[in-house]
């Protein structure tokens, strides 16, 4: 059996006043999906309202979660490993904390997978599902070279390369979020509109 990331609690055996200081890796996904979202996060921290499909999204995922304990590796047509639900991960080096769905150990590989009420493994879960492959590197040590978005909606996994690319995007993008944070600083409003239909923060978006 593989160990656990060192000391889960506080992760990673930082003291916790560093692991508040950490970023959520769910952060990086909405800042794909529209940077001002995470001024909202950020910057005005007790805005927040509760959705629908917010909600919705969290019961579906507590639903997968039971089923997925019952799915084998062969849906990640993986022969043998190990696997771990619910794993979170914190790294001071990259500056992000996640609980990441299920992680899969083999010798000398990793592989994350991550659940998602949705119909396609859009850039936003693309990353996030990257951000957590760099924590379960630093954290098993092993290589994570591909991970899985599994959409619930389809009963499909897709598999999601972990390319150099992500791997650059998670960094400029927790550059740009620190910005934000740094400088309470708004951006503009998201070029495609029909993103602002069912966003949780439409109402405070009073500039168009
Ligand atoms: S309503 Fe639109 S512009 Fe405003 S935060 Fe949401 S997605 Fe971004």
């Amino acid at each position: 059996m593989f160990p656990d990331p060192p000391t889960n609690d506080p992760v990673n055996g930082l003291p916790s006043d560093v692991e508040v200081s950490l970023l959520t890796i769910s952060l990086l996904k909405q800042y794909t999906y529209c940077p001002r979202i995470v001024y909202y996060e950020t910057c005005t921290p007790d805005l927040r309202p509760r959705t629908y499909k917010m909600l919705a999204g969290e019961a579906a995922h507590q639903r997968e979660r039971e089923r997925a304990t019952r799915r084998t590796l062969s849906a990640y047509q993986i022969p043998e490993g190990e696997r771990k639900f619910d794993v979170r991960l914190s790294s001071s080096k990259f500056g992000l904390t996640g609980i990441v769905d299920e992680v899969v150990l083999t010798e000398d590989r990793a592989f994350v997978v991550d659940y998602k009420l949705a119909g396609w493994a859009g850039e936003n879960h693309q990353l996030q599902l990257t951000a957590y492959a760099l924590l379960a590197e630093e954290a098993f040590q092993r290589p994570v070279k591909e991970g899985f978005i599994y959409l619930m909606p389809l009963k499909r996994f897709e598999t999601v390369p972990i390319t150099t690319a992500l791997r650059n995007s998670v960094l400029e993008t927790i550059k740009a979020i620190h910005h934000i944070q740094l400088h309470e600083y708004m951006p503009p409003p998201v070029e495609q509109r029909r993103k602002c239909e069912t966003c949780e923060f439409r109402r405070f978006c009073i500039d168009f």
